[in-house]
């Protein structure tokens, strides 16, 4: 997907999102300046900027020393680009980040901060496959310990109930 040419409304705080110029990816991403310091990324933008080795220096200027607006970031957005609803998701295994993604067009919206907070969790992209690989198998760990769990309970509730059986028709 290309760039998006027009100026866009941040879906956070509704300000008009500034275009800022990345040399290294050779991208536009918009940047809300003027309000919540939140960024845009449309399409498959977020790819050149996610790991820490890549250079966001123009990023990290035009964002210094400012002050953003705070949001209210359980609210629902809106894509600017598509109009669809945005939808929550954790960009980090360890839940802390937590991003507004469109499945229609591919954007992603990061609030103010949590673009660093991710590029510093992980080194590289590998990196984050892997602890999104250890935590995929600790939670199908902990459901298969779960079914295994219930599978015994079953057992006991059923020879419990042969129990019974024997006892009304037996009298064992
Ligand atoms: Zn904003
Ligand atoms: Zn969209």
């Amino acid at each position: 997907m290309n760039d998006t040419i027009e100026n866009i409304t941040c879906p956070a705080c509704g300000k008009t999102m500034h275009k800022v110029y990345m040399q290294e990816s050779g991208s536009a991403l918009d940047v809300c300046l003027d309000g919540c310091g939140g960024i845009f990324f449309d399409g498959q933008e977020l790819k050149h900027f996610d790991e820490h080795s890549e250079n966001i220096d123009e990023l990290k200027n035009a964002l210094e020393g400012k002050n953003f607006e705070k949001t209210d970031e359980t609210q629902t957005r809106i894509c600017p680009v598509c109009g669809n609803n945005m939808v929550k998701n954790n960009v980090s295994i360890k839940k802390e980040i937590t991003i507004d993604e469109c499945y229609n067009c591919g954007s992603k919206f990061f609030d103010h901060g949590e673009l660093t907070k991710m590029r510093e969790q992980y080194a590289t992209e590998k990196d984050r496959q892997q602890d999104f690989l250890a935590s995929t198998y600790e939670e199908i760990g902990s459901k298969i310990d779960a079914l295994e769990l219930q599978n015994q309970m079953n057992r006991a509730n059923r020879s419990r109930f042969l129990k019974l059986l024997d006892k009304v028709f037996l009298g064992r």
